[in-house]
């Protein structure tokens, strides 16, 4: 494991978790996790099927408890300060569920809304207008799309200080997905607002992620800022002659070659490399930075020691 791949992450925490622990059984779902998101960030969070990222934001709003470890936002304790710590929080969880199924989609925010103070009538309006949300529809009746608008409704109409996330676009068609995420940057415009966002999808993303956290098996196997990425993790192209049986002077996240053409996706210190691949013998064609979604590839697919 590469351990730079962790760098402490600038500036006041919005979300800070130490020593986070959760296991259903055997089964660990987040193991020894320090997750750290500053204010203002909007930090992707991205891990395989079964990786924890449900469970740990699950966890941040108390919905399900930890073993062990700590989990604080803006200061405030998960636990011990629950509603002061959720009337803070807009939420869209992974399961497209409503509670309140009886209720007509107006009369379920009207509800919602009693729970936060600052909910904005006329910005709760204008999203269900742009999302299409019927406010007569009955909940019950809604399809797995049309229950994800309205969860978007209400975890962006009370502009909290801090949105989780959880795949927002799952269940929603190509048109809808776009003009979710456009909802969602706009938001970022006119609200300050931390933003931790669970995705798969992580291209739907690529404008506005300053933050990844790559997890696995419950552990973050790494956390950086965008930036820090841009700078270090680099895909290098380049032709070798017969023979050649050197290596690039960095860490290896992966290697491609046809004949003699090569790209190496390498770990580098940050400073310029070309002369020091030249070196090496490599006729270097081309250095770049890896889009999020090269980037996420090329971390998930990295070994390591664990
Ligand atoms: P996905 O990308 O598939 O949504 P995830 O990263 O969100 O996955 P979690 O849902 O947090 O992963 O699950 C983490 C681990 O915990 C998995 O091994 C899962 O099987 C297990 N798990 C989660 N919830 C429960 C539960 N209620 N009971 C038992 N095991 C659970």
């Amino acid at each position: 494991m590469i351990s730079e791949l962790h760098n402490p992450l600038a500036g006041a925490a919005a979300v800070s978790t130490s020593a986070l622990c959760k296991r259903y059984g055997t089964q660990i779902a987040l193991d020894c996790l320090d997750l750290n998101v500053p204010e203002g960030a909007v930090y992707i969070l991205v891990g395989p099927n079964g990786a924890g990222k449900t469970t740990l934001l699950r966890t941040l709003l108390d919905l399900c408890r930890a073993d062990s470890g700590q989990a604080q936002l803006f200061g405030l304790s998960s636990t011990q300060d629950g509603p002061a710590v959720r009337s803070q929080i807009g939420y869209v969880p992974d399961s497209p569920d409503l509670s309140f199924t009886d209720y007509k989609v107006g009369e379920l925010l009207r509800h919602h809304s009693v729970y936060f103070p600052q909910w904005d009538s006329d910005y709760a309006k204008r999203l269900t207008t742009s999302l299409e949300v019927n406010l007569d529809s009955r909940c019950s009746t809604l399809s797995k799309g049309q229950v994800r608008r309205v969860q978007l409704v209400q975890a962006l109409a009370h502009r909290p200080a801090l949105l989780l996330l959880d795949e927002p676009t799952d269940g929603l068609d190509p048109l809808v997905r776009d003009r979710v995420m456009g909802l969602v940057a706009e938001h970022l415009d006119t609200s300050p607002t931390t933003v931790l966002i669970s995705t798969h999808l992580v291209h739907e993303v690529e404008g506005l992620g300053d933050h990844l956290g790559v997890l696995r098996n419950g552990r973050l196997i790494a956390q950086l800022e965008r930036s820090e990425l841009d700078r270090r993790l680099l895909v290098a192209r380049g032709e070798v002659s017969d023979g050649w049986d050197l290596a690039p002077p960095f860490p290896v996240l992966s290697h491609t070659h046809r004949g003699r053409e090569h790209a190496w996706t390498l770990w580098t210190d940050g400073q310029p490399i070309e002369d020091r691949l030249a070196a090496t013998g490599i006729t270097v064609r081309s250095v770049e930075s890896l889009t999020l979604e090269g980037a996420t590839r090329a971390l998930l697919a990295m070994e390591t020691s664990s």
